[in-house]
């Protein structure tokens, strides 16, 4: 089935551009590049123009977006959102320019997140230059990271990005916490573990629990946890490592008051060999409050 193939950007709407100008180059090591309007700019991690565009807004989520290789997978995906009744709108030529890709399409997930699907993404012939000392992001074929966002009904979203959208169930976990039983459900479009994960809430003042990236080296992740203990950036979540991805990560706050994880050592799913498992935890040690945050946030 034609299906997505990474998650190729992400959009944020944020209160305080400044502050996160400093986040993403001090914290992050990201390069950060103007955008074409005022308030409006680019973080870089990669060889593509950018992987988040930074817009004025409420301090969550703005939009997903997702590439496939060719117009006629736009176009095939398209087609699939439509026989499913979802309203799929044509980005215009200038949202198009402003993401920097050859053509895209618009519409909302089960849970009203805007969602777009575009192919022909510009790289950039400059090299990417990280702003404070780091091997580099795992990134490529794989997309920028994963994120974790909301979904009202779990069922529903699972046919969607499954059906819908052509994504892979990775796996479930299923947690107890201190408000009760929650089902993280995970999803992949390529051999990274998870490009998508959801848990099942009743609305929440943010769409977006966290978004993850994944460095080269483990000492990238130790490095980038000492700047946030120097800069008293938040960890919410400490250093552990998970079930399902085996990723070794911690969680610091971004100045919109949601997570990033910062990571090393994600496994890759092999799509010819890959059985749908579940777990009981999240993580094989550390993470301490993992459990207490995401029933919470
Ligand atoms: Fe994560």
């Amino acid at each position: 089935m034609a299906s997505v193939t990474q998650l190729g950007y992400l959009g944020l709407g944020v209160k305080d551009g400044g502050a996160w100008k400093q986040f993403a180059t001090n914290v992050l090591g990201f390069e950060v590049n103007a955008g074409d309007d005022q308030g409006t700019f680019y973080l870089r991690m990669d060889e593509y123009h950018h992987r988040f565009l930074i817009h004025p807004g409420d301090d969550d989520l703005a939009y997903i977006g997702w590439e496939v290789p060719d117009s006629q997978t736009l176009q095939a995906v398209a087609a699939r959102l439509d026989k499913a009744g979802v309203r799929v709108t044509l980005g215009t030529r200038d949202e198009a320019d402003t993401r920097r890709v050859l053509d895209f399409i618009k519409f909302e997930d089960p849970s009203a997140i805007p969602t777009e699907i575009y192919y022909g993404p510009y790289l950039s012939e400059r090299l990417f230059q990280p702003t404070r000392p780091l091997t580099g992001f795992r990134t490529g074929p794989l997309g920028l990271g994963h994120l974790v966002v909301y979904q009202r009904d779990l069922e529903k979203s699972i046919a969607f990005y499954r059906d819908v959208l052509g994504l892979r169930l990775s796996d479930f976990v299923h947690l107890t916490t201190p408000q009760g039983k929650l089902t993280a459900v995970f999803f992949h479009c390529n051999p990274r573990h998870h490009s998508i994960a959801f848990v099942e809430t009743p609305p929440l003042p943010k769409r977006i629990n966290h978004f993850m990236v994944e460095l080269n080296a483990l000492d990238d992740v130790g490095l980038g946890r000492d700047v946030c203990l120097q800069r008293g950036v938040p960890i919410p979540i400490d250093l552990g490592k998970h079930t399902n991805d085996r990723m070794v990560s911690f969680y610091m706050s971004n100045p919109s008051d949601f997570m990033v994880e910062y990571g090393w050592g994600g496994r890759s799913v092999d799509d010819s060999t890959w059985q749908v498992q579940h777990w009981t935890s999240g993580s094989i040690w550390g993470h301490p409050g993992l459990n207490d945050i995401a029933a919470k946030s």
